[in-house]
């Protein structure tokens, strides 16, 4: 890698295991970079400390283990230079996006959550954990660019030292309230900063943001995070990726989808954390499907902004409050009946559905609903599926808000699956994409698409 870096002083590549040491020394001499990099058979964390106790930190860290990298992020954050470069691999997803709360929280100190969003808040929770490590030593971080793909999360934050800045730090944090009916997610902040003259206050945030049941189905809310509440990526950062793309065509084989991706990036909402996804909406209220673009058009109509996100291909990111959300929902079902007698009165669609929308939505489609990168015919997606897309709304049968953890943008149909990998399900598989057995959520029998809520196969 350190021949595709240009400017690059020194790098030592480090791994714990001798065989991995031999197989650098080896990759060095063949590739003539003896004089760049040093090969180290060392533990990754002696070597970041001692680098820090001789000041000689490092301007790039680019942690990439076996599994997760918490156990390396207390010394990662002191080791890398100011303003340096942490970059972040992490390949236990199963921990990450809510297969184990509780080991998540022991990891990365936050609990994960099975929401429909959980790619997303897997990238917030590793942002979390690594802000509040690089807090104790008066340090903090800004994000450059969240990656998540398929079964693992790449994270690229610089890191600063800064005892004021690091004050605005809780603010930055949220915990979230996720309606385990509805899958209605609210923020709560754990600070609240105000700028008071030429400085700013900071104090105790206010809250909560939610009942002690959910006002849209009155069922309970799980509670998750902390989470990192603020932006994902720093947009000027990405452009540059972008032009740089640009500027050395062929240099990467994966060069249309990096453009793909970075394109949905910069089309996020930055201010917007977490989305819905259009098939967690209608399956709650067991509808048929819009078409992301009648959903989105309905959004725009009603005044508020709406994207994707790059981290799920049918993602609803949107700052409209989650009252006029359902009402769209309202309004699509009288547009496409449900068909209430199979429902009790105390599920979550008999119960959205019994309260009439005051909003009247519209569904016409606008122009400006189709995303820039989807109207260039961008590769945005591993497959760039069209299953969400189309001009029919799908029938859709089962229900509920709790999805299985499947590739993220897995495409609905799918057949044929290898056998799944039982650690990966108890969040212990450290192979990641190169394990032998499938990563993918539920057992082979399960229906290809609408998993009903109750036989979660997690
Ligand atoms: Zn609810
Ligand atoms: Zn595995």
């Amino acid at each position: 890698r350190s021949r595709e870096v240009p400017g690059l002083g020194a790098v030592v590549a480090n791994d714990r295991s001798a065989r991995a040491g031999q197989l650098m020394r080896r990759n060095v001499t063949r590739n003539g970079v003896g004089a760049l990099v040093t090969p180290r058979v060392a533990d990754a964390r002696m070597l970041m400390y001692q680098s820090q106790a001789a000041r000689e930190p490092f301007d790039v860290i680019d942690l990439d283990p076996y599994g997760s990298p918490a156990p390396f992020l207390d010394a990662a954050v002191q080791a890398v230079s100011e303003g340096g470069l942490l970059c972040v691999t992490c390949t236990d997803m199963g921990v990450l996006a809510g297969n184990s709360p509780e080991t998540c929280y022991s990891k990365y100190g936050a609990s994960s959550l099975k929401g429909r969003f959980c790619h997303e808040m897997a990238l917030r929770i590793v942002l979390h954990s690594l802000d509040s490590r690089a807090n104790c030593y008066q340090r903090f971080i800004q994000p450059l660019l969240s990656v998540s793909a398929d079964f693992y999360v790449r994270l690229f934050v610089r890191v600063f030292t800064g005892q004021a800045k690091v004050k605005a730090s809780a603010s930055k944090q949220a915990l979230v309230y996720h309606c385990a009916g509805c899958g209605t997610h609210h923020l709560q902040r754990l600070g609240k900063v105000t700028s008071q003259g030429t400085g700013f206050k900071y104090g105790a945030a206010t809250g909560p943001p939610v009942g002690p049941s959910c006002e849209f189905c009155q069922q309970r809310h799980q509670l998750g995070g902390p989470i990192w509440a603020e932006p994902l990526h720093d947009l000027d950062f990405v452009e540059r990726v972008l032009v740089a793309l640009e500027r050395n065509p062929g240099r990467f084989q994966t060069q249309e989808r990096m453009r793909g991706m970075l394109s949905v990036i910069t089309e996020e909402l930055a201010d917007v954390p977490l989305y819905y996804t259009l098939d967690g909406l209608s399956s709650t209220i067991h509808c048929n499907t819009p078409s992301l673009l009648q959903f989105r058009s309905s959004l725009l109509h009603a005044g508020f902004r709406v994207s994707l996100s790059h981290a799920c291909k049918n993602a609803i990111k949107t700052d409209a409050p989650p009252p006029i959300v359902w009402d769209i929902m309202r309004c699509w079902a009288k547009l496409h009946p449900v068909k209430l007698d199979r429902l009790t009165d105390t599920s979550p669609a008999a119960r959205i559905l019994s309260v009439e929308p005051t909003l009247q939505a519209s569904f016409a489609l606008r122009e400006d609903a189709n995303p820039s990168s989807r109207r260039r015919g961008l590769k945005r997606f591993p497959e760039n599926p069209q299953a969400f897309w189309g001009p029919k709304a799908r029938a859709k049968a089962g229900g509920g808000t709790s999805p299985s953890l499947r590739p993220q943008n897995k495409r609905t149909g799918q057949t044929d699956s290898p056998r799944a990998c039982k650690r990966f399900k108890e969040g212990t598989c450290s192979l990641g994409s190169q394990c032998c057995y499938s990563h993918e959520g539920g057992s082979p029998s399960d229906p290809p698409s609408a998993p009903p809520a109750a036989s979660d196969p997690h």
